[in-house]
This record gives C-alpha cells, sequence and structure tokens, in this order.
C-alpha cells in the first residue's frame, strides 16, 4: 500500500511541522524518518555538544511517537541512499520535508529532490524552519539585504508570519514497519565515549516538551527582556536558542505565542519593549538570509579585504581561551559557562569573541569552531553571523576599531560580580570593586581573599591596554595593504 517517507531533520516537533501535518491530511500511513548525515567535516557535522543534545532530542521525539502509535526510524548514512532502500523496502511513494538552509544542506535537498522525482517519487518540500523563507525578502534592487534595520523593517512591513499549524490528531501507523536495517539510538553514537556531558543533561531538557516549559516561564518575566537581557546574571533572556536550532519548536510558534500573550494582557499590538524580543527573533532570520546568499561566509570573511587581517596563531593563549584561564574574570565566567552548560550569555559571547580576535589576535575561525563544538545551540547561521560581527568582516558588523575593554564590560554589565563569583569561584572572596581585576588589587586583599595570583587564579595573559593598540595596528596594516 502507498505510503509517505516523512524526513526530519532540524524540526524535531509535531506541532507546526509542515511535512507533517501535510503528510498525516494525506491520510495515507507515514513513516517518519530521522538520518544521520554522513557529512565531511569540512561542512561542519554535528560538534560535539550538539549532539549530546540531539541524543536526548531524538529520544524525547520517539516517545512522542510512540504515544501516537507511530514510530521514528532513525539511520546512519548517506539520505539519498537511504530513501531510495526504504522506498523500495516500504512500497512508500512519496517523501515528504521541511526546507532547510545552510549552504551544504540545500544541495543535498536539491539533489535528492531531482533524483526522487526522476525515478518517479514525489518529493514534496515545505517552508517550516523560519518565519520566512531566506528567498522571499530582497531589497528595493531584488538583492540580498547586507544591513540588519532595512531588513527588520522590511520584515515588520511584510506583517505577522502564519499562524503555526496544529499537531496532527493521528499519525496513520503502517501495516509493518520496515525492519531490516533499523539503528537504535545508541547506535548512533551521538553520546560521548567519556561521559563529560553530565552537566549539560542537568541544565536542560532536550525536546519540545523542554522546549515549551522554558517559553511558558520566559513569557512571565517577557516584558523585563528589554531592561534584563545585557546583565548575564539575571534570568533575562529566554534561553530558546538550542530549542530553535533543533527545530523543537517553531520561529513562528514563539511569534505567535507573544502575540497571544500580549493580547491577553489586553494589547493589540505588543509593546515596545515585547517587540525588541520579536526583533532578536529576526537576527536569526537576517543569519539565515545571509548564510543563504553569503554560502561562503562560514569559512571566509564577508568583507574581503579582512582575507589579508594579520592574524596570529597563538596556540597556549587559544588554549588559555577556551579553557577560562585568561586571567580577566568575565572572559573565563563566560568560557566556563560554556564548558559547564553548552551555553553562554549573548552580552559574555560578545566579550569572549572581542577578547579573542582583537586582544589575542586569533582568527575568529578558531573561535568559531571551539563554540561549534561546544555549544548545544550551536548554530552555523547565528555562530557565523556571531563571529563575523565581532571581528569586523561581516556585512554589518561592529567596526574593527570598536574593541571591548573586558574590565569596564565587566563593571557594568556584572557591576556586583555575581556572574563572575558564580563561574570563577576562586574569585567569589574579592570584594566588588576588584573581582574585576584582581591583578590591580592589593596584595593584602588578594591574601585575604585567598588568591596567589599564578595559583589559584592566572594573571592576565595578555595587557588589554597594549593589546588594544596592538589590534589598531594590525588594522592599519591590513588598511595600508589594500
Ligand atoms: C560570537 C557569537 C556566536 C554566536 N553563536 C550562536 C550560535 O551558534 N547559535 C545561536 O543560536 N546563536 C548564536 N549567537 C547569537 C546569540 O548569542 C544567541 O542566539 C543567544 O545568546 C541565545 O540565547 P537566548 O535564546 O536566551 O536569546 P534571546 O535573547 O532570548 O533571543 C531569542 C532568540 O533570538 C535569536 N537571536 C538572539 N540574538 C541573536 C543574534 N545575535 N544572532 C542570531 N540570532 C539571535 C536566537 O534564536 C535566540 O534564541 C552568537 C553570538 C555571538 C556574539
Amino acid at each position: 500500500m502507498p505510503s509517505v517517507l516523512v524526513w526530519l531533520r532540524n524540526d524535531l516537533r509535531l506541532e507546526d511541522n509542515p511535512a507533517l501535518y501535510h503528510a498525516a491530511r494525506t491520510g495515507l500511513p507515514l513513516i517518519p524518518l530521522y538520518i544521520l548525515e554522513d557529512i565531511s567535516r569540512a561542512h561542519w557535522p554535528p560538534g560535539s555538544a550538539g549532539r549530546v543534545w540531539l541524543h536526548h532530542s531524538l529520544n524525547s521525539l520517539q516517545q512522542q511517537f510512540r504515544c501516537k502509535g507511530s514510530r521514528l526510524l532513525l539511520r546512519i548514512g548517506n539520505p539519498l541512499d537511504i530513501i531510495r532502500s526504504l522506498l523500495e523496502e516500504t512500497g512508500a511513494t512519496s517523501v515528504y520535508w521541511n526546507r532547510r538552509y545552510e549552504p551544504v544542506q540545500v544541495k543535498i535537498d536539491q539533489a535528492l529532490k531531482t533524483a526522487l522525482c526522476e525515478a518517479g517519487y514525489t518529493a514534496e518540500s515545505f517552508p517550516g524552519n523560519l518565519l520566512r523563507e531566506p528567498h522571499e525578502i530582497a531589497n528595493k534592487q531584488g538583492n540580498p539585504y547586507k544591513v540588519f534595520t532595512p531588513f527588520w523593517k522590511a520584515y515588520q512591513a511584510m506583517g505577522d508570519p502564519v499562524t503555526p499549524l496544529p499537531a496532527p490528531k493521528k499519525l496513520a501507523a503502517p501495516k509493518s514497519w520496515p525492519g531490516s536495517t533499523s539503528t537504535s539510538l545508541n547506535e548512533l553514537g551521538l553520546l560521548p565515549a567519556v561521559r563529560w556531558d553530565k552537566s549539560i543533561h542537568d541544565t536542560w531538557q532536550a525536546g519540545s516538551v523542554g522546549a515549551e516549559a522554558m517559553f511558558k516561564s520566559f513569557l512571565k518575566r517577557i516584558d523585563d527582556y528589554d531592561e534584563d537581557r545585557n546583565f548575564p546574571h539575571r534570568d533575562g533572556v529566554s534561553r530558546m536558542s538550542p530549542y530553535l536550532h533543533f527545530g523543537e519548536i517553531s520561529a513562528r510558534m514563539i511569534w505567535h505565542g507573544v502575540l497571544q500573550r500580549e493580547s491577553r494582557e489586553g494589547r493589540m499590538t505588543p509593546s515596545a519593549r515585547v517587540m525588541n524580543y520579536l526583533r532578536q527573533l529576526v537576527w536569526r532570520e537576517f543569519a539565515h538570509h545571509l548564510l543563504f546568499h553569503f554560502p561562503h561566509s562560514s569559512d571566509k570573511p564577508l568583507r574581503p579585504e579582512f582575507a589579508a587581517f594579520p592574524w596570529r596563531t597563538g596556540r597556549q593563549q587559544l588554549y588559555a581561551w577556551q579553557h577560562g584561564l585568561t586571567g580577566y574574570p568575565i572572559v573565563d565566567a563566560g568560557m566556563r559557562e560554556l564548558w559547564h552548560s553548552g551555553w553562554m550569555h549573548n552580552r559574555v559571547r560578545m566579550i569572549v569573541a572581542s577578547f579573542l580576535v582583537k586582544d589575542l589576535l586569533i582568527h575568529w575561525r578558531e573561535g568559531a569552531k571551539w563554540f561549534w563544538d561546544t555549544l548545544v545551540d550551536a548554530d552555523l547561521a547565528n555562530n557565523t553571523l556571531g563571529w563575523q560581527w565581532v571581528a569586523g568582516s561581516g556585512a554589518d558588523a561592529a567596526p574593527y576599531f570598536r574593541i571591548f575593554n573586558p574590565v569596564t564590560q565587566s563593571e557594568k554589565f556584572d557591576a556586583d560580580g555575581n556572574y563572575i563569583r558564580r563561574w570563577v569561584p576562586e574569585l567569589s572572596a574579592l570584594d566588588n570593586q576588584w573581582i574585576h581585576k584582581p591583578w590591580q588589587a592589593p596584595a593584602v586583599l588578594l591574601q585575604a581573599a585567598g588568591i596567589t595570583l599564578g595559583r589559584e587564579y592566572p594573571r592576565p595573559i595578555i595587557d588589554h591596554a597594549v593589546a588594544r593598540q596592538r589590534a589598531l595596528a594590525a588594522l592599519k596594516s591590513m588598511n595600508d595593504a589594500r
């Protein structure tokens, strides 16, 4: 009997999942499938933290399918080979999926669509992962946007995105499930051999149930978002990024969830403060728009002159940065938060990234690679935008000469030192005046706090004032060479 294969990828949810919804509406038996794709290192396969998240997310989705009398098949390998053999084995006649937009994924999906159509199968794809598709939006000249503000204005002018679809009520199961090559979740090998992932598991609940709980709790605080979002110790941001990356909740569900909340508060249009949250969601859209139209940007600077920037290698300094041992407490707190929880607050992402590319003059790609491996929300579009923005090489980037001072940033955004105290406990007995710059603290206070610099906590690996001058000189040398 004909049936429909539903290929799930970065849309690990039942609600607002157009491919699943439309497949269910055919009334035919459905065969949901996830493939751990076999792609080369050059194409940014999921990093270690992302793989841990994926394991738990698939586990949760398998349970959801089981509750609906269905299953989620798992496979590893080349999508075309796997889908072809499943079509033959099951007699399915069509394949449905939601579109994705990273350059290598676009190529895989296009080739697959062509091959399936040529072989006489139906391949249907749907928009489900962004508020709008990257090709739906262009400037007056018909070109992609490179600057955020006009992009955001254009988004607002287009009105609200379409409303989310409900989860299908019924998922018809095939008479018999393909079993010849079944793969178990553990066989995907997503969890590390040495189990370092406990702290990630303790911090997060992957899957759409976790996404919904996190979103509900954020909606209670959303009125304070605008004020609190820059302070890493406050519970100010939504932490929806890993859920959005894996598609355990859709951006449209968040958008409309926020609007519904506003209307419950008696507002026909969202307040300016709440609008600022929706604006962040559109940064995510902008990142996907840029990567879709400039596919080289995950590896090369968007502003070509930065190809000649005199980066340094600094292996030891890179190691110190990665492991939270730079001697700058706010940088170390951020890198340790990342290592422990797989996530870092946006303000601190900017501070640590600036420290790497400007104070240490280490290539942004090294930072992007480390984030890629350690973030549970590692996302090629957002990570590329973030790093190119900080490095000054992006289309709409912070100018290179604007160099974050890690001490003043720390004093401003973590004035009472609570974020530092949480993640760098060896400094916790220092008072607020010195916790941001322990190397300047009087010896007697350091001693009273139980700290000997270079023993309990490192001395700064570089003098920021000197580093700043060196970075400006590097920029000048790049500009002079043009
Ligand atoms: C160097 C650097 C690297 C980054 N790498 C990633 C990454 O790999 N994955 C990732 O999701 N985000 C990345 N970001 C963007 C941002 O830091 C995170 O999206 C945000 O901190 C996630 O926390 P949240 O969900 O609480 O954000 P909120 O402030 O609650 O925002 C809600 C959502 O809006 C989107 N968003 C917010 N800010 C941005 C932004 N600047 N760019 C794109 N989307 C945004 C995210 O999807 C986020 O979940 C990076 C930023 C920098 C500076």
